[in-house]
């Protein structure tokens, strides 16, 4: 714990005129005020304030700051009033004070209207002085360093979170490049310790490995300016484990290709000693393209200025060189509060450091609200985050890389579902463009919930995935089950029977279906089939002779068939010889065919184009030269088995079977063969006439949008 007069001292060494009564006033009012408190390691509460004191020493703060980090925490923790801190301390203080308390207060809600005000009154408090921000973040970064002793894994990771999402962003803005950097580091180690633990095990066998390589870069370099007659200081650049990561995981590069885990800083004079120092660099080692920055001429929003270079450097690795002056130095170390060290407390140096916070104040005079607000100044500080508006301004907060289908699911799962199209801004976009801050969102919607499988491959909300995937499934199943159905009232017309449920309920556990439901389902996705169906409904009575009518289509096509039956009008045929129908080719009236003999089994009927027929090949006396008999009068049903690839979006299995419908053919069959997430692939097999109806319904299926190929099977 630093002592009262050290601190004191480290005041008085860089602001001479401080009053040392009002600093020892705070520390004994803050000391008594928290009294017997501990934190959560045991250490007396009083610890905390005394060190967020200190870390704003060493940023060179004023007198008052540093009285305000001693008394931040007594009107939220202890009975002290505001009041009370004005008769004492005075109304400057009295001010600073209240405004670190307001920001304290305000936490992040999950409330995501709420945020967006919130935020507003967070901007407001620490506008209203810089001050505010800088002790609220020396006291964010105290509470970070003593992180650990919190016991709650939750307690911890929300407050991480809020220093990675908000503060180290903050810090940032107002180029507190340290603070900023050890807040990432420490919320970084809580949040994802594996990533820190391994990006530091490697840095440390780089260090090993290439000895005191960067000792002897550094004196290299030094040489180099010697030679050149540039005064100026050199140092090599420890890079924190996180900046590291964020780096692996932005350019999507492994640890060996970062160039700049080897970095240096060179510090001169004036501003014409970094052109100079560059061009020696330049000259002594080749640059590497594009790798080049002069933040001097056009310097970062927060003001940051320097020159960035990355070379081949003396040992033949890619380093990374900081080429600025002194007062440039300090910014960039101390961003806003370097200008304290040489200020008067009242009328603050205005560096570029204020612009973005005096443009903030502007836009807040002027904004109607919050969304306005953050429309206008479309705030990084969201890093991992986009706002967006409803036509009716209401806020609606999403990861980065939301898509409009990701809004439309944030609004309501309904608005999602039948979510057709957008308009971001007033203008038609394609549903998978990013959305960006401030974009004003406005969805088409159509009568008919209708998502797409499509949009899975892009929406970034788990809320959106889930419900689209929970309404595919939902919409496939009621298309099996129709498909199912009518298959199943198919085989009760061949049976002559009138279709009812009583019999499929009956039927259910010989078929081991739970439902009706399940069992057209079943029927519909192909893992059951008619025959089985046949077989589980009216088996038991054919056996009791009951049922006696003709042969259905499927007993036709599975059973032998007498040449010379009408429904057989093939010309060729040996009398008295049993036909079968090949079940690779499936030859229907109109195709050319061939028999193959076969002893004890009769003709098999293949189309001439079979590939089976190649295994024939050397028993030419098995072949029997056949033809259809197309005057025969044939109207027999024949099964045209076709191959269909149809891109997997919701309504095309419907689409498939209406145009079959429309063209007189009749779904017998259909087995799903392939499955990807863009593509089913199924094999249907369809009651035709003969050849020619089966082309017209494959050259009705290549118009349908959703259908990619359509062929006979030939398996
Ligand atoms: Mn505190």
């Amino acid at each position: 714990m630093i002592r009262q007069y050290e601190l004191v001292e480290r005041i008085k060494s860089y602001e001479p005129t401080a009053d040392e009564g009002l600093l020892n006033r705070a520390y004994v009012f803050s000391m008594r005020a928290h009294g017997t408190q501990v934190r959560a390691n045991g250490d007396p509460y009083f610890s905390h304030p005394l060190e967020v004191a200190g870390i704003l020493t060493e940023l060179k703060l004023d007198s008052a700051s540093i009285v305000t980090a001693l008394l931040h925490d007594t009107v939220e923790d202890t009975i002290a009033t505001l009041d009370e801190i004005e008769t004492h301390f005075g109304a400057q203080i009295a001010r600073l004070v209240d405004g670190v308390t307001k920001l304290s207060r305000l936490e992040l809600q999950s409330d995501k209207t709420k945020q967006a005000e919130n935020f507003r009154k967070f901007l407001l408090a620490m506008s209203a002085d810089i001050r505010v921000l800088l002790i609220k973040l020396a006291d964010r970064l105290h509470n970070m360093r003593t992180l650990g002793y919190f016991d709650e894994a939750d307690k911890r990771r929300r407050i991480a979170l809020e220093t990675m999402d908000i503060y180290a962003p903050l810090a940032e803005r107002i180029g507190l490049q340290t603070i900023k950097d050890e807040l990432e580091d420490l919320a970084f180690a809580e949040l994802n310790p594996d990533a820190r633990n391994s990006v530091l095990a490697r840095l440390n066998f780089l260090k090993e490995q290439g000895g005191d390589r960067a000792a002897r870069i550094l004196d290299a370099l030094k040489q180099t300016f010697a030679e050149a007659r540039i005064r100026a200081s050199v140092a090599g650049r420890e890079k924190k484990p996180y900046s590291v990561w964020r780096k692996m995981e932005q350019k999507n590069v492994a640890f060996e290709q970062l160039s700049d885990i080897m970095a240096f800083r060179i510090v001169v004079d004036e501003i014409e000693d970094c052109y100079r120092a560059l061009g020696v660099v330049h000259r002594a080692y080749p640059m590497v393209p594009e790798r080049f920055k002069d933040l001097i001429s056009t310097p970062k929003p927060n003001g940051y200025r320097s020159l960035h270079t990355t070379v081949i450097g003396p040992e033949r690795q890619r380093i990374e060189i900081q080429i600025r002056t002194r007062e440039m130095h300090e910014e960039a170390e101390y961003g806003v509060a370097a200008h304290w060290a040489f200020k008067q407390a009242t009328e603050p140096r205005e560096g570029r450091q204020y612009r973005w916070l005096r443009e903030l104040l502007e836009i807040l005079d002027k904004a109607a609200g919050p969304e306005e607000f953050l429309e206008h100044t479309k705030l990084e500080m969201f890093r991992d985050q986009v706002f967006c508006f409803s036509p009716k301004g209401d806020l609606i907060n999403l990861p980065r890389g939301a898509t409009p289908v990701d809004f439309a699911y944030a609004v309501h799962s309904g608005v999602g579902d039948t979510c057709v199209g957008a308009k971001i801004n007033g203008r038609m976009v394609p549903l998978r463009t990013k959305l960006s801050n401030g974009d004003e969102v406005e969805i088409v919607r159509s009568k008919v919930p209708a998502p797409s499988p499509t949009w899975e491959g892009f929406v970034v909300t788990g809320k959106a995935r889930a419900s689209i995937r929970r309404f595919i499934r939902t919409k496939e199943r009621q298309e099996y089950m129709a498909l199912g159905r009518a298959i199943a009232e198919k085989v009760f017309r061949t049976e002559g029977q009138e279709f009812s449920e009583a019999p499929l309920e009956a039927a259910l556990p010989r078929l081991k279906q739970k439902s009706i439901d399940d069992l057209f389902v079943a029927l519909g996705q192909g893992l059951l089939t008619g025959k089985d169906l046949e077989d589980g409904l009216f088996a038991g009575r054919r056996i009791e002779g009951v049922a006696t009518r003709a042969l259905s289509f499927m007993r036709r096509r599975a059973g032998p068939v007498k040449a010379g039956d009408t429904a057989i009008p093939i010309r060729g045929l040996i009398p008295g010889m049993a036909v079968h129908f090949a079940g690779c080719c499936h030859a229907l009236p109109g195709d050319r065919i061939v028999g193959i003999l076969t002893t004890g089994k009769g003709v098999t009927i293949h189309t001439i184009d079979c590939d089976t027929l190649e295994s024939f090949g050397d028993t030419p006396e098995r072949w029997l030269d056949l033809s259809w008999d197309t005057d025969g009068g044939d109207d027999g049903i024949h099964i045209g088995r076709l191959m269909l690839v149809i891109t997997n979006e919701t309504g095309s299995l419907g689409d498939l079977t209406t145009a079959i419908a429309k063209n007189k053919g009749n779904i017998s069959n259909l087995k799903i063969t392939d499955r990807s997430p863009d593509f089913f692939e199924f094999q249907i097999d369809v009651e035709v006439l003969d050849l020619r109806h089966l082309t017209n319904i494959m050259a009705a299926l290549r118009t349908l949008p959703s259908v990619s190929s359509v062929e006979r099977a030939r398996i």
